[in-house]
């Protein structure tokens, strides 16, 4: 039996974007925090455990292709 006591280290990436409501056609501004931990579980295809630079590029990828909704929270609503 394994007993893990090490802390993962936390791998983040944030993003904020500006963009166009769709219901109001003001702007709207979106940011978010990615995270990703290096961790024992977090293999790669091959399962050899992935190293820092391996973690941030699947963080950093994830990042990029976040898509956010522009919709306001009020105009959600109304829509
Ligand atoms: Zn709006």
């Amino acid at each position: 039996m394994y007993t893990y006591t090490t802390q993962f280290t936390p791998v983040r990436a944030r993003r904020e974007v500006t963009g166009t409501c769709p219901v109001c056609g003001k702007t709207s501004k979106r940011s978010r925090t990615f995270e990703h931990t290096i961790n024992p579980f977090n293999k790669n295809p091959d399962g050899t455990v992935k190293s820092a630079s391996q973690v941030r590029e699947a963080v950093t990828a994830e990042a990029d292709a976040w898509q956010p909704d522009f919709t306001h929270q009020k105009c959600e609503a109304r829509s």
